[in-house]
């Protein structure tokens, strides 16, 4: 069952037991009234010849008995049939209760009366020598108590209705509705295969139910954004691997038809075939690095001068480059806790793009600073520089800047960015066009030693 039908149920329920209690209360407050107006009657028919004497003296308006008896009816039923009116009540002097008939015995009833305004009485038969009298008390007070009374409990019923209605109308709105809206959202996802990312409208945000639809909103954006960076990420894959792989089944049908002709042109596409083969290896290579840094592989951290790592790559650098001037600036503590190999792969990429974009001879500079907590490395060149709009992108996976006419794979800078956040730090690049580029990293300094 829904919890929307459960809801209507227990209304209903509530309103019903509610509604039960209150006539309960009605009827046994009646029937109390009832049983002391049936008290007095007793009381007063206990002796009926001086009730009689009593009565005669009340008609004639005699000192206490007329102030006692002013609701009492006092009738004598005579032998033949005939009521005689004793003393009727001063509110209702025609009220003429009618007869018990066979009932006499059977304890105070309620009669209508024949006075003509309709009034119910109480009434009971007492024997006096060879008659009875009869003696009635109005249940005009009775009657109206218990009006009152249903009046008052079917006032507070539709009070309890009205509140009950409230809060569940509160509960539909702010609880029910939006998460049976969720769950359509949910369904059409599902449905949809995540296609479609429909979110859902959080009004009530302060709400269970509102925070719950933040929460899906939140999750439904953040695997789309997922989905879409994975079906990207395979297309350029594809893309990069398409490349060699053309370029390889070209030169293997040119030599099947026979075009290569002598030993130098199947050398040279041999060379060819190779450094495609090669080309396709590194790319595969730099995709499981992604990909087992991204799975979050286990990084082996331990204690690292990242001024001596620099001093290295710089000392590498020159013999590579024996034309360059390569300078290594070190400031302050520069230790930190670091997987050597993963962090000495991002900053040769880092070193071999300052090498690679910028032209020979050009100077590099390789620091190393302390910055309170984070230790900072900056790769510095003097080369092309990368225009501003292109800036935020270079992380990117196989983003490449245009017209560079270098064949990279573009996940060189990806790699660098996969190595630094598993180690926690923060990257990144200011570059002026024309003027250089100065990559940086940061790392969180290793405490000193005590
Ligand atoms: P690639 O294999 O193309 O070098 P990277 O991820 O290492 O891929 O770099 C992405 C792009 O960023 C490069 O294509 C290049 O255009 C630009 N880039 C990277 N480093 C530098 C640099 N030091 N100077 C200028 N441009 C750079």
């Amino acid at each position: 069952m829904t919890l929307r039908r459960r809801l209507v149920v227990a209304i209903s329920t509530l309103l019903v037991v509610v509604a039960l209690a209150f006539a309960g209360v009605a009827l046994v407050q009646r029937s109390y009234l009832v049983s002391q107006v049936d008290e007095r009657l007793r009381v007063l028919s206990a002796n009926t010849k001086a009730l009689v004497a009593v009565s005669t003296r009340a008609e004639a308006g005699t000192g206490a008995a007329a102030d006692l008896l002013t609701d009492v009816y006092v009738g004598i039923h005579k032998l033949n049939g005939t009521l005689n009116t004793v003393l009727a009540p001063d509110a209702e002097p025609g009220l003429v209760p009618v007869l018990l008939g066979n009932e006499r015995d059977a304890g105070p009833v309620t009669r209508a009366t024949t006075g003509g305004s309709g009034e119910r009485v109480r009434l009971v038969e007492a024997p006096l020598a060879q008659r009875t009298v009869v003696v009635a008390l109005s249940m005009g007070g009775v009657e109206a108590a218990s009006r009152r009374l249903v009046i008052a409990l079917a006032l507070a019923w539709l009070a309890v209705a009205a509140i009950t209605l409230l809060v569940s109308y509160w509960v539909d709105r702010l609880g029910l509705r939006p998460i049976a809206r969720l769950t359509a959202a949910a369904e059409h996802v599902t449905a949809t295969g995540g296609r479609d990312p429909v979110l859902v409208e959080t009004d009530h945000p302060a709400t269970e139910a509102g925070r719950l639809g933040a929460a899906f909103n939140a999750m439904v954006t953040t695997t789309s954004a997922g989905q879409e960076q994975l079906r990207r990420f395979v297309a350029d894959a594809s893309h990069e691997l398409r490349t060699p792989l053309t370029t390889l089944r070209g030169y293997s049908s040119l030599y099947a038809q026979g075009g290569l002709v002598g030993e130098d042109q199947v050398a040279d596409a041999m060379r060819r075939i190779n450094a495609e083969a090669g080309r396709m290896g590194r790319i595969v290579d730099d995709l499981l690095d992604l990909t087992a840094l991204s799975d979050g592989a286990a990084l082996d951290l331990r204690p690292l001068e990242l001024g001596e790592v620099l001093e290295d790559l710089a000392a590498d650098l020159r013999v590579r480059e024996p034309g360059r001037r390569v300078t290594v600036q070190r400031s302050g503590a520069t230790g930190v806790l670091a997987d050597s190999d993963r962090l000495r792969q991002a900053l040769t990429a880092l070193v071999a793009n300052a090498v690679k974009y910028s032209d020979d001879g050009t100077p590099v500079t390789l620091s190393a600073e302390q910055r309170g907590p984070v230790v900072r490395v900056l790769v510095a060149d003097r080369g092309r520089g990368i225009p501003p709009q292109e800036l935020p992108r270079v992380f990117d996976r196989f983003y490449r800047v245009r017209d560079t006419g270098e064949r990279g794979s573009g996940l060189g800078l990806a790699i660098v960015a996969a190595i630094v956040t598993a180690h926690r730090g923060r990257y990144g690049v200011d570059s002026v066009p024309g003027q250089g580029s100065t990559f940086w990293i940061e790392l969180p300094g290793r405490p000193a030693r005590p």
